[in-house]
This record gives structure tokens, sequence and C-alpha cells, in this order.
């Protein structure tokens, strides 16, 4: 019980202590930006995802000053919400985006259209057109898709700045379904090709090469696989520039991973920058240019601003003892998809000892629904707020309505006050782009 990772103070009388980053622990409550989580729990009903606005802005900060001469686009997909896009684009965010609804989402958050990179390995013809109608940049995945846009911008007088999406061949030591830098990946073109895909894109219409870009992966936790995908990466600008064509960015994504377990090492904007920066600077500086650089954090800006918090509807002692809560994977698809690994705190008892071995499982009738597997956590009865923790980034943005389950209310707080920055789906969102024929009337 001693070596337990939660502090044991007498209920009370502890006036605050931080359990992980910006959450605290009040009264035997957990706090997320001021706010009492069982108080939130109570007005807003459960399940639902709640955000600490300030620490996105920290986070965003701490990338910022990491590497002050590089734009940061935010990579929208991580969390996709109107509120949270709104705050980053007025902090100077740029965005990655991967479809047309994110570029969509985007620019009406105010995030400028020179600052956004429309990425992705199968845009569709209708894609490829916004793009270059709304004039962003285009990062093409293949020989295919250069010559589809470079017919689309051309039929419309445009010119788009593109770069292509390089391959670098490299692991990042990550899980096998988040590595996106490996040869056999589906993403980008082979480093071998690179070069001459650079000299044919110069002499079409309505393209023009002004960068390069790669991304290895997502929750990378060590730094070499950057410092090798940076080298590699100016292998290949090198190469571009001495074909003539002046690369105005180089675009090396991101992927830094975050601390889900407590006491997980993970490096920093910091230590990502120590890693990245001294290559591509030696290097420019050899070349004799000044292209911009450009980094594409989703979870290190957004994973671990917000907790999803769910009420507890059943404990049942069987061959473990399982807590069921209110949330599935419907709205927290990680620990499903990736096994990953997510902090669970009981936020109305979150400085009691852990007295039993629970598992917590959600309502969705797949074995594989299961949030936290054999945690140490304090007694836990039916009604109790169960917190999962880190789940900012991948977590609402992939959530579905499957097993007729609508989506659940996201909450954004800040020093202390709460606001609904999205309804939660009712029954009505389940059925409402249905129809039916008229022979089943
Ligand atoms: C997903 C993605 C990112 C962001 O990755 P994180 O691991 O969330 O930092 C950046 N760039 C591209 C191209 C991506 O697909």
């Amino acid at each position: 019980m001693d070596k337990t990772t939660y502090n044991i103070m007498p209920v009370n009388c502890a006036p605050m202590f931080t359990i992980k980053n910006h959450l605290e622990i009040r009264n035997n409550h957990l706090f997320i930006g001021g706010a009492d989580t069982t108080e939130l729990a109570g007005k807003y009903g459960t399940p639902i995802y709640i955000t600490n606005e300030s620490r996105i802005i920290e986070n965003f900060s701490a990338y910022r000053k990491a590497f002050p001469d590089a734009d940061i686009y935010y990579a929208a997909k991580a969390n996709g919400s109107f509120a949270i896009l709104r705050m980053l684009a007025k902090e100077g965010s740029g965005a990655d985006v991967f479809s047309y609804g994110e570029l969509y989402m985007a620019l009406l958050a105010g995030i400028s259209r020179e600052k956004i990179l429309f990425n992705g390995n199968s845009k569709t013809d209708f894609e490829l057109r916004k793009a270059a109608e709304l004039g962003v940049k285009v990062s093409v995945d293949s020989r295919d898709e250069l010559h589809t846009l470079s017919e689309i911008a051309g039929s419309l007088g445009k010119t788009v700045e593109i770069a292509f999406r390089v391959n670098p061949d490299v692991s990042p030591g990550t899980h096998p379904k988040i590595a996106t830098g490996l040869r056999t990946s589906k993403f980008g073109i082979p480093s071998g090709e690179v070069v001459d895909i650079y000299r044919e894109a110069s002499g079409l219409p309505g393209v023009m090469p002004a960068g390069i870009h790669c991304h290895i992966g997502s929750q990378i936790l060590d730094t070499a696989p950057f410092t090798e995908a940076t080298q590699k990466m100016m292998n290949l600008v090198e190469e571009v520039t001495a074909l003539g064509i002046d690369l105005k960015f180089v675009d090396l994504g991101s992927g830094l991973g975050i601390p889900y377990k407590k006491d997980e090492h993970a490096p920093t904007p910091a230590d990502h920058a120590d890693a990245i920066l001294p290559v591509f600077q030696e290097r420019t500086e050899e070349l004799g240019i000044s292209p911009k650089l450009i980094l594409e954090p989703g979870r290190y800006i957004v994973g671990d601003t917000t907790i999803l918090l769910t009420r507890v509807n059943t404990v049942k002692k069987a061959a473990k003892n399982f807590v069921g809560v209110d949330a599935g994977f419907n709205l927290l698809i990680r620990p499903t998809m990736y096994d990953s690994y997510h902090y669970a705190v009981v936020a109305n008892r979150a400085a009691s000892k852990p007295e039993e071995i629970y598992s917590i499982v959600g309502p969705i009738c797949e074995t594989g629904d299961v949030f936290a597997r054999d945690r140490e956590l304090p007694r836990i009865e039916k009604g109790d707020i169960v917190a999962l923790l880190d789940a900012g980034a991948y977590g609402f943005s992939m959530s579905s309505q499957y097993n007729g389950r609508p989506r659940c209310a996201e909450i954004l707080v800040k020093e202390g006050k709460s606001d609904v920055i999205r309804s939660a789906e009712d029954v009505g969102d389940l059925i409402a782009k249905q129809k039916l024929p008229a022979r089943l009337m």
C-alpha cells in the first residue's frame, strides 16, 4: 500500500496537491482547470470530455519556445474540436489537415491559409480542387496525385505550392499501427524516388515544388528516430536543391510522445528540438539556404489537457473485479485499438487509499471494451466517477456511435469556469441522416 502512486492524505485537510501535470486533488476530489470534476459530472451528466484551456496554451507555448524560428502546424486530427482550433488559431498556430473537413474547420476557426498543409495519402479530386481554390499548400503523396493535382490546379488557373511526403524509412519504435515512416507503410514517396519526382514536378503546370515533408509516426518516446529522419531529409534537401529547386519549407512532422503512465519518461519539445535543430541548422548553412522549418505536433498539444469523466453503473466480482462505466470505446478507442494505457482516477475519492484491484470496462458488446486493466484503486461503488486521464488526443476525434451510443458532450474549463463546447448527441442523432425506402414505410 505504501508504494502507491497516490499520496495518502486525510480527507478534508489537504488544500491541494498535484496528481499529474495540471490536475489537482482538493478535498479528495479531482480538479481540472480549477473546477471540481464531480461537480462537472453532476452539472453536465456523464460521460463527458473535459479540457483545460490553459494547458493547451502551455503546451503550444512550450513547442513554440523550443522552436522559436519554426512554424507550428497543429495536427488537427488529434482533436478537431472547434473551440480548440480557434484557441490555437489565436495563438498563431497553423494546421496540418488530412481531409476537406479538417481544412474547412481550420479555415473557419481562423487559421490562416498560408499556414495550412493539406496532407493525405488518398485525397479525392474534390479535395485537391478545394485545396487549389482555397490556396493552401499540399503535401503530395504519389506520382499519380502529382499529375491529378497539376491538371486540376492548371484548369483552375492556379499554382499550388507543393511538398512531397517522403517515406524516410525510419523505425520510430512505437506501436506498429502508428509507425508511419517504415519502408512498408502506406505513406509517402520512397526516398529513392524523391529526386526524380521533384524533377518531374518542376516541369508541370499548376504545381510549384516549394517544400519537403515527412512524419515518421506517433507517440515516439525516443528522440534518436527524429535525428535519423532529419539527417535523411536533409540529404534529400541537398539533392533537391541541386536540381535548382528553391525549397521554402522543410516540414518534419511530429509524433512526440507524452507520458501516459505516471512515471513514464517522455522527451519534451526542448529534447525534440535538440534532436532536430543542430542537424537542420548545420545542413541549411552548408547549403546556403534558409527554408522555414515546420513541425506538426498533435498529441503533445492536446493529449494531457483532457479527461474523460465516466460514471460507474455497476461493480461485479467475477474472475476479476469489473467496474462497468457509462463510457465505452465508442468515445475513447485508444486502449482497444492501440493497447494504450490511460491513468484512471476515482474522481470523487481521488486521494483515498487504493484497496482493490479493478478492471474498468465500458458498456459495449465487445470483449475489447476495456479502459484499464487490473488497477489498484480506492474502493469503487455504483455512482462513483472515474476519470480517464490524457484523453485529449485521438479521443473524441476518433469517437463513433457504435452500439447505438450517441457521442458525449465536451466541456472547456478555465480558471474554475466551464463552458459546453460541444453538446451531447441524443438518439435523434442516431436516426438523423437515415432514410426509409417507401416500401418500408
Ligand atoms: C498525425 C500526424 C501528425 C501529428 O502526430 P502526433 O503524434 O499527434 O504529434 C503530424 N503530421 C502528420 C502528417 C500526421 O499524420
